[in-house]
């Protein structure tokens, strides 16, 4: 491919993540832009493709990769279709960016990432918050040793889900509905990245708070427990409309608190205390974090480095949103897996 040729990406999944995020960041790239869209209703993918100017419509899987335009698919249909499509595309020698959680059990994420390695196709996950320069200051001033050791991270990502998606996230187990795989999925991937450690065991204890029915959970409070000793306390909710987000990490010299940092929006602010001092860190301009994501993915595409989050990188969030879904059915402590 010519490096200078602008990549055509397509939509599998008429989303409501592809039109209010990823078509705006994937046009925003001075060479990429979005050329097609697939959904499983022709009729909805045709206004779909009108509403948002993209030029071509598409009802069927194989027509659409059979599209020779395409270099990338986006996928962002509910999670139980992420395996077939991923594979599917991958097959038709598409580079892909898969939404979290990247499937519905391990097995089938660690096949997806086989599948795309031998196809030689880039593979990436849409974890979105490790783009944001707040998440991105915490993990460096880590490494710097800004607060020493650390010990313990608070996780503060209780929402109210906005009532245009209240649907399959709260009724369709088979979807892979249920706030586990929704948040807590990116609350692994964002402390995996902070603190740049892999969680070994979890606990925690879910439950249904007005919202979700079906047997799944809209709530969710539990404990991930580092390789180097970090305790992390995280509360995921589609049912809370007031409690705002935020992360912090503590340890032994100093603490990074983060807050209104756990959104889809390049907002927050981090305050490092240390002794007798508190201040604001200053922070470099905020980039859209969905704008970052494709840009990592187009130069991956291009040759240079690596996706933002990686196959691997989902495989391993799915792994830990997974250990915390079977400790919250049995209520015990659960290892991850790790291959
Ligand atoms: P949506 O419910 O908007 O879309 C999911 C699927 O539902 C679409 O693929 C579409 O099927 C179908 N659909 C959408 N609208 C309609 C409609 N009006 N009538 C009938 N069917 C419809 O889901 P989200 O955009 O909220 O989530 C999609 C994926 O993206 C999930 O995997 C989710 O976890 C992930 N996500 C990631 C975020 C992030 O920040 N990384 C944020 C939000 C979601 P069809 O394929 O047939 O068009």
């Amino acid at each position: 491919m010519e490096s200078d040729k602008k990549l055509a990406w397509g939509l599998i999944g008429a989303s409501d993540i592809a039109c209010t995020r990823m078509i705006p960041a994937i046009n925003a790239q001075p060479n990429s832009h979005v050329v097609a869209v697939m959904s499983s209703n022709l009729e909805r993918a045709e206004k779909y493709a009108v509403d948002n100017n993209i030029s071509r419509a598409y009802g069927s899987l194989d027509d659409f990769l059979n599209d020779p335009e395409l270099d990338v698919v986006y996928i962002s249909t509910t999670n139980e279709l992420h395996l077939s499509q991923t594979l599917a595309a991958a097959k038709a020698g598409k580079h892909v960016l898969v939404e979290k959680p990247l499937a519905l059990t391990y097995a089938d994420a660690l096949q997806m990432i086989a599948v795309c390695k031998n196809a030689h196709v880039v593979m990436g996950t849409n974890h979105h918050l490790r783009n944001a320069i707040t998440h991105r200051k915490l993990r460096d001033l880590i490494a710097e040793g800004a607060i020493g050791r650390p010990l313990a991270a608070r996780v503060f990502h209780a929402v109210y889900l906005p009532p245009r998606l209240q649907g399959w996230r709260l009724n369709k187990p088979e979807a892979g509905g249920g706030v586990i795989l929704d948040i807590t999925v990116h609350d692994a991937d964002t402390l995996r990245f902070i603190l740049n450690d892999e969680v070994e065991d979890v606990i925690a204890r879910s439950t249904e708070q007005g919202l979700a029915s079906s047997d799944l959970e809209d709530t969710v409070m539990g404990v991930m427990y580092f390789r180097n000793g970090v305790l992390a306390q995280f509360h995921d909710a589609f049912t809370i409309p007031h409690a705002g987000t935020g992360l912090e990490i503590h340890g032994t010299e100093g603490s990074l608190v983060g807050e209104s940092v756990m959104t889809q929006d390049p907002i927050g602010r981090i305050t490092l205390k240390r002794g007798s001092l508190s201040e604001e860190v200053k922070l470099e301009a905020a980039e859209d974090l969905y704008i970052r994501s494709v840009h990592n993915f187009n130069q991956a595409v291009k040759g240079n480095g690596k996706p933002s989050a990686t196959g691997e990188d989902g495989l391993k969030a799915l792994a830990v949103g997974l250990a915390v879904l079977e400790s919250s059915k049995t209520g015990r402590q659960v290892k991850v897996r790790h291959q």
